[in-house]
């Protein structure tokens, strides 16, 4: 148990010391260079040859046919780990691990996004 007199010096400490926290989301950090956050897909240098799609470990990405040598990616948030195996995985280079990592949505439909030759982003209606 602590003494009363030692509490009060702990607290008094306390008091002057820089919080450890920040107060996010009004004050954000800078993330780390190597943090994987949410993948983006370059549609002009996909191939198709779906070794993101086999290398997966949360099933979360199908690449789908959408015109010659033209594809599109779908993404599934909702199952996607962010480990960036499919961004090791692509020798195309068309898929980028990003730092964006503020995700959350209230409507579960918006976690899946779709990548395409013509769209950039969109959210799956
Ligand atoms: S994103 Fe990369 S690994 Fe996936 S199908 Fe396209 S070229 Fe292949
Ligand atoms: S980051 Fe990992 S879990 Fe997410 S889509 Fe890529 S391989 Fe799948």
């Amino acid at each position: 148990m602590i003494r009363p007199g030692k509490m009060v010096k702990q607290v008094l400490e306390s008091l002057f010391k820089k919080p450890a926290t920040s107060q996010y989301p009004f004050k954000k950090s800078a993330m780390p260079d190597r943090y994987r956050g949410k993948i983006i897909f370059h549609p002009e240098l996909c191939i198709g040859c779906k070794m993101c799609v086999r290398d997966c470990p949360s099933n979360a990405i199908t690449i789908n046919k959408v015109g010659d040598k033209k594809f599109e990616a779908e993404f599934n948030l909702a199952k996607c780990i962010y480990c960036a195996q499919c961004v090791d995985s692509c020798m195309k280079k068309a898929l980028e691990s990003t730092k964006e990592f503020e995700l959350a949505v209230l409507d579960k439909k918006k976690l899946k996004v779709i990548f395409g030759a013509d769209i950039k982003e969109d959210v799956k209606k």
